[in-house]
């Protein structure tokens, strides 16, 4: 039986507006209010432990009651009740150790956490759709590094098919020799650095009777000679002078910073390396065209149209008077 003081204590603890729960202080449930009863029903007569999910019971042996029996009470401590359905209810609790009738009670107010419970599931969603952005940004960003690589190498191989589309477009395909374009290149870039008065020398080279190789060996046979020719031009200039395909069987060799008494010796060594090439035993010869001259101020290409046409006009004069032979423009 409880005195006046002691009922007094538990009609206004009964009348409070939130759940209410008083134990002995090793938890044994004496007296829970209507409030408590509604929100997780009967239990007087058993410890309070049974109203806590194990987390809630585990705080509540590790923390909350060492720190009540070393205080004498604490406040806001967050806990679980478990409802009569076994659903975990967020509240926050303050406790006290009281004197009621001389026995010594725990008096436990619990407030149910609504809020925090909203909030709780709002952060769990909110969290999870970041993890869920995350883990999908981290897809896109492996398959922009995957896109970013493939257009690295698709840039890479771009720029090598430019490179070999410009190569090809100035190399002769039979001999592997420059053709016109890389001529005119040559040229340019030289006229780019020389002065006025520099000085470069062209010889055109035209093969004597080609087409009678034609006619005699067949076209592939006449083939073979034109590479062996290229191969042979290529050995009898210097490694600054450029050798080009002209047209049919007609070579050009570009000698920069180089005046006639240069040229006309790269044209001996070219009669010297041409005449080892043969077919069916039969030698070859080349007629030269030679030409030195300085650009003066002329334009690359206007300087390249005047050495081809000078050349040109020497080679026929070398063919008129007899073939196997340089014909030097300077001497017409
Ligand atoms: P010339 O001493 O007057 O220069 O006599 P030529 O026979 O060399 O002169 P022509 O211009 O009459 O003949 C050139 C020949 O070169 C004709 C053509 O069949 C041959 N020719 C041109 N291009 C090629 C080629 O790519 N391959 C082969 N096999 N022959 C070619
Ligand atoms: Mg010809
Ligand atoms: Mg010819």
């Amino acid at each position: 039986m409880h005195t006046c003081k002691g009922a007094a204590a538990l009609f206004y603890l009964e009348r409070l507006p939130c759940p209410v729960l008083v134990t002995d202080v090793s938890g044994y449930v004496l007296h829970s209010n209507l409030e408590f009863i509604n929100l997780v029903g009967p239990g007087v007569g058993d410890t309070m432990e049974r109203y806590f999910p194990p987390a809630s019971r585990i705080f509540l042996q590790t923390h909350a009651w060492p720190l009540l029996l070393n205080n004498g009470e604490f406040s806001e401590v967050y806990l679980q009740l478990l409802s009569a359905d076994r659903q975990p209810i967020p509240v926050m609790s303050n406790a006290r150790i009281s004197d009621l009738d001389g026995e010594r009670v725990v008096v436990w107010l619990f407030f149910v956490a609504k809020e925090r419970q909203r909030f709780e599931a709002e952060l769990l969603k909110a969290r999870q759709q970041a993890q869920d952005t995350a883990a999908k940004l981290a897809k896109v960003n492996i398959e922009l590094q995957r896109a970013n690589a493939q257009l690295a190498e698709y840039a890479a191989e771009v720029k090598t098919e430019a490179e070999q589309l410009v190569q090809l477009s100035h190399t002769d395909p039979l001999t592997g020799l420059g053709n016109r374009r890389a001529l005119s290149l040559h040229v340019e870039q030289w006229i780019n650095c020389a002065t006025d008065q520099s000085v470069g020398s062209l010889l055109l080279i035209d093969v004597d009777f080609f087409k009678q190789v034609n006619d005699r060996f067949g076209h592939g046979e006449g083939d073979r000679a034109l590479c062996e020719l290229a191969r042979q031009l290529l050995g009898s200039v210097r490694a600054q002078d450029t050798v080009v395909r002209y047209g049919g069987e007609e070579f050009a060799v570009w000698l920069p910073y180089s005046d006639r008494q240069g040229a006309e010796l790269t044209a001996q060594r070219v009669h010297d390396h041409i005449a080892r090439v043969q077919v069916a035993g039969q030698h070859i010869t080349v007629s030269i065209g030679l030409t030195s001259c300085a650009p003066q101020g002329q334009k690359a290409a206007r300087f390249l149209e005047r050495l081809l046409s000078e050349a040109d006009t020497a080679m026929y004069e070398a063919k008129h008077r007899g073939r196997n032979r340089t014909v030097c423009f300077a001497d017409l």
